[in-house]
């Protein structure tokens, strides 16, 4: 086997080893692969922009299983501009507008910056999902005059810059013509495109080559980039400026000087040169024409003497049930929230299963529970190595990585549905479903077994089952309904108490909740029904869940039983003392 290429002949191929082929290819055989990603934190990074991060990290990950040196390099935007002030921030950060997402400060005051407060939570989901990757900070690099060769590189050709954009601003077509309104607003909320389209539309054609300089400086007096470019000497580099927004008037020398950067149509292809990329993926409203990327394409290779990375194409997430969550982005759930109900091999297969350029919803409703079980079933299927498909190798690819092996999972997979019933009739008390679930046939050691299953569990029937669903334990007993009982139920709750033990398990109260309608027809509890007991059976339930839970029906009764605990069993199906 040729270093770089596939293992195994008889290997299932999915879009992760078609993409890590072209990235090898691209780099050439024995060269370290660069994978790249890149994101602005001007706010919530949601589940979407998600697959910015998670794309390249598969493909990288792919590479080290086949022993090929590879960097994944993720770029944060944060010197891009501040846009808007979002709603629930102080109007007056509205003065910040046109600064960098770095030199904003942090309305929550707990990160020195803006862009630190959006970047801390993701970076901490991230680790969780065993993405690692080399961070560059946008700030860092212009600030530090790292990319100062390839300013002046790029101003010095600035004429055939604007060529190549000037030939596609003509036969532009927007992303929002090819996208949805949704996507149309991400594209505006998360995109880092802010470019030449901002220079002055009014200004003349002799001005235009200026207007549309493809460096743009912070204004040295008030940090903001609402400056208008007027002159350019390329003898001494000089750069005249003035600024709208506090008159300033001045020059920044491109030679010594760095408070700007390259208009992000030039910025882009840049760093690929920069950090030899050679794969990258691409939102679809990067790929149309006329678009950063199509433009990149052409100046990355006219200008930066580098061929576009390879690259994967991908949709847009939705989100399904997104109104009943209250979700740390306002509405948009990010990684945080979705690994508050999933475990992070789970969230992971939700991205590598789909190629990525198939759009998918997230759903963090009822579905969840199956979601959980089709997981479950597709381990059963990965463990045996005769089953290998695609699906399983999507599995693998979710349940591990080079350098932290085996991501977190339950030492005992008890179903998630078992453990969020459980977690809905006992208040959520761990210690208490794990006595419940070790008692429903779950042997376990203590609550660590269960997690992080567990707490996930609590934390979806706790924030995502609504409240019509959940069940509610009566405070008191129902004694209107306990004072009108038929000789039926009377001579069942009569037995019921008699036999329920105080502290059995739930092989001992199943017996007791089936077998009491047996007991009053005259046979034993380890008799078959008979029909007249089957139909007995189903209204002693009904009339259990009437006295415990005030509905017609509810979580498995002996589940419930178990839960509530003998004593408040007992109170709950006696009438009070007193009572007419
Ligand atoms: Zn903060
Ligand atoms: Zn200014």
């Amino acid at each position: 086997m040729a270093r770089g290429g596939r293992q195994g002949q008889g290997e299932p191929v999915d879009w992760v080893t078609r993409a890590a082929d072209d990235a090898v290819r691209h780099a050439g055989e024995g060269n370290l692969v660069t994978v790249a990603s890149g994101a602005s934190p001007s706010g919530p990074i949601h589940l979407g922009n998600l697959r910015e991060f998670i794309t390249p990290h598969f493909v990288a990950e792919e590479l080290r299983r086949r022993g090929v040196p590879v960097r994944h390099l993720h770029s944060w935007d944060d010197f891009d501009r501040f846009r808007k002030v979002p709603a629930g921030v102080p109007a007056e950060w509205a003065d910040h507008i046109g600064r960098p997402l770095t030199a904003v400060p942090d309305p929550w005051e707990c990160h020195v910056s803006w862009a630190e407060h959006f970047k801390a939570p993701l970076q901490e989901s991230l680790r969780e999902l065993g993405v690692e990757m080399e961070e560059i900070s946008q700030t860092e690099m212009y600030t530090s005059g790292a990319y100062r060769d390839q300013v002046l590189l790029a101003v010095s050709r600035r004429d055939e810059i604007e060529a190549v954009l000037a030939k596609h601003r003509t036969k532009k077509v927007t992303a929002g013509e090819d996208a949805s309104a949704q996507e149309a607003a991400d594209l505006a909320d998360s995109v880092a495109n802010e470019d030449d389209e901002e220079g002055d539309p009014t200004a003349a054609s002799s001005a235009d080559a200026i207007a549309r300089f493809p460096y743009r400086p912070y204004c040295r007096e008030c940090g903001r980039d609402t400056v208008t470019t007027t002159a350019y000497d390329d003898a001494t580099t000089t750069l005249g400026y003035t600024c709208s927004s506090c008159g300033f008037e001045g020059t920044t020398d491109l030679s010594t000087d760095t408070d700007g950067k390259l208009v992000w149509k030039v910025d882009w292809p840049m760093r690929w040169a920069y950090e030899s990329v050679n794969f990258e993926p691409a939102g679809r409203d990067h790929m149309t024409p006329g678009s950063s990327y199509t433009v990149g394409t052409e100046i990355v290779s006219s200008i930066f003497d580098w061929r576009a990375p390879a690259r994967v194409i991908y949709a847009f997430v939705g989100f399904a049930g997104v109104q009943k969550m209250s979700s740390s982005a306002g509405g948009v759930p990010t990684a945080t929230d979705a690994l508050r109900i999933l475990e992070s091999p789970m969230l992971r297969w939700l991205y590598v299963r789909r190629a990525p350029t198939q759009a998918f919803d997230i759903d963090f409703g009822p579905s969840v529970v199956r979601l959980y079980d089709e997981w479950d079933a597709l381990g059963r299927k990965a463990a045996d190595p005769a089953k290998s498909d695609v699906a399983t190798l999507a599995w693998h690819r979710s349940s591990e990585t080079a350098s932290a092996g085996r991501l977190p999972t339950p030492a005992v997979p008890v179903p998630f549905r078992a453990l969020s019933s459980v977690a809905d009739v006992t208040a959520g008390s761990a210690e208490l479903i794990s006595r419940i679930i070790e008692s429903s046939g779950f042997p376990h050691d203590s609550v660590a077994d269960l997690e992080p299953r567990l707490s996930k569990a609590m934390q979806w029937t706790a924030e995502h089952v609504p409240a019509a669903e959940r069940t509610t334990v009566r405070e008191t007993p129902d004694a209107e309904r306990l004072s009108s009982l038929s000789e039926d139920e009377e001579l069942w709750l009569r037995i019921f108490l008699d036999r329920l033990p105080d502290d059995g398990d739930l092989d001992a109260v199943t017996s007791v909740v089936y077998g009491v309608p047996k007991v009053a027809r005259g046979l034993g509890f380890d008799d078959a029904p008979t029909d007249q007991v089957k139909a007995d059976q189903k209204d002693f339930f009904r009339l259990l869940y009437n006295l415990l839970v005030d509905a017609d029906r509810g979580p498995r009764l002996p589940t419930l039983v178990l839960a509530l605990g003998p004593d408040r069993v007992r109170r709950l199906l006696t009438p009070p003392a007193g009572g007419s």
